[in-house]
């Protein structure tokens, strides 16, 4: 055997994020000529609101093409903080938060810096892939929160509680969620933050990327809202949803006094800094109007109610009303066709690119994820093909 190209074995254990080989492969069927309807990546379809694109543009022609404070310039850590003021009544120092390229860096990092071989981390299943994927990598031991359909998605503290032990460093929340658009409800927060009073060892990562995307008046309450947990909560968020951004690779990260600088050298070893010019349209997108947000959720609402009459209208599927972000997550056992099975069945018979739920972890065996991301022409034309496709398997 060859020693050449000898990969660490940690790269072994390093999973993926399967929306982005859906659409690699919806992508490679059209070029072929195939006729795809995409509801398989989770990102908004609008364009990034122009006073935002303006103030990028403005900060290139201006000079902003240099490196920036590795934590990302004040200007922007400071609206953060007025945006977390405002948004979840919270006070937090400039000087803690950190600017990313993306959502993602800051589970990377957080991940990163709590596992080891020998510890445990508790993340929600079904949920975003990259938790499971980047505790692996790390060595730690990924611990399922489960998130089952009759407790709405979300769970109870008492069995997150029950499952923290001594190895125990991190617990990963996520509310409204990546896939199922579940939120976990005030109460349950409540409980489970009185509860980790006992267990002062397990810090919190708190992913609220879709903390903005909520439907039927329901509101966002912030994990940082817990003042006893203040100094164990990591707070995730960016702009690749609210503001329609995601090739624009903006997030940021609040983190306890205690663990910004090891989250800055972090920065320091893989980004150095997060883009310049994009920075600056972080502050426009923060400090100027917001009704490009509202519109954008109007439009959403409109889709959320089109997806979910649709998919309980196909045969053998179940689907219950998403309370937040922008994805339906269909119970299909009524099809007797297995998830992934299901997956290839829709891309290759229908033209319809979705996700099986096991893309998201094992506990998602016996759901499909539609993003309506997406236009509501192509939303309906989806439905008509999947309820067409399916018509004849389903009892
Ligand atoms: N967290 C959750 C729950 C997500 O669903 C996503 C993206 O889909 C991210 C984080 C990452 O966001 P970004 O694309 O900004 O890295």
């Amino acid at each position: 055997m060859s020693t050449r190209n000898q990969l660490a074995k940690r790269m072994s254990l390093l999973g993926t994020e399967t929306a982005f080989e859906v659409l690699a492969r919806a992508k490679a069927l059209q070029a072929k000529g195939a006729d795809i309807v995409n509801l398989g990546i989770g990102a908004p379809d609008f364009r990034t609101p122009d006073n935002i694109v303006e103030a990028g543009r403005k900060a290139l022609a201006d000079g902003a093409h240099f490196y920036t404070p590795a934590k990302g310039i004040p200007e922007l850590r400071a609206a953060v903080a007025e945006d977390v003021a405002r948004h979840r009544g919270v006070e937090v120092d400039p000087d803690c938060v950190m600017i990313v390229p993306g959502g993602k860096p800051t589970m990377f990092f957080a991940i990163l810096m709590f596992g080891e071989p020998g510890s445990e981390i508790l993340y929600p299943n079904p949920g975003f892939p990259i938790y499971e994927s980047m505790i692996r990598f790390s060595g730690a031991e990924p611990v399922p929160i489960e998130l089952l359909e009759e407790n709405g998605f979300s769970f109870s503290a008492e069995s997150v509680l029950a499952r923290i032990t001594p190895r125990t460093r991190l617990l990963i929340l996520n509310t409204p969620a990546n896939p199922t658009g579940g939120v976990v409800p005030l109460e349950e927060l409540d409980r489970l933050a009185e509860g980790l009073e006992a267990h002062p060892h397990v810090t919190v990562l708190a992913d609220e990327i879709y903390s903005r995307m909520t439907y039927d008046g329901f509101r966002h309450e912030s994990f940082l809202r817990y003042e006893a947990l203040r100094d164990r909560t990591i707070l995730l968020d960016g702009w690749s949803k609210t503001y329609s951004m995601t090739g624009w690779r903006l997030g940021y990260g609040v983190w306890p006094r205690h663990l910004v600088d090891h989250a800055e050298r972090l920065q320091i070893n893989s980004n150095s800094c997060p883009s310049a010019p994009v920075q600056w349209a972080g502050v426009e997108a923060l400090r100027g109007p917001q009704d490009a947000v509202d519109r954008m959720m109007a439009a959403f609402d409109e889709r959320r109610r089109i997806i979910v009459d649709g998919l309980n209208d196909v045969p053998g599927f179940s689907c219950v009303t998403p309370r937040g972000a922008f994805y339906a997550f269909p119970n299909v056992t009524g099809t007797g066709i297995g998830s992934k099975k299901l997956e290839e069945k829709l891309l290759h018979e229908a033209g319809v690119a979705i996700l099986s739920g096991t893309s998201f972890g094992a506990l998602g065996e016996g759901y499909l994820r539609f993003s309506y991301a997406a236009g509501v022409d192509d939303i309906r034309e989806a439905l008509r093909r999947v309820k067409d496709c399916l018509a004849t398997v389903a009892p």
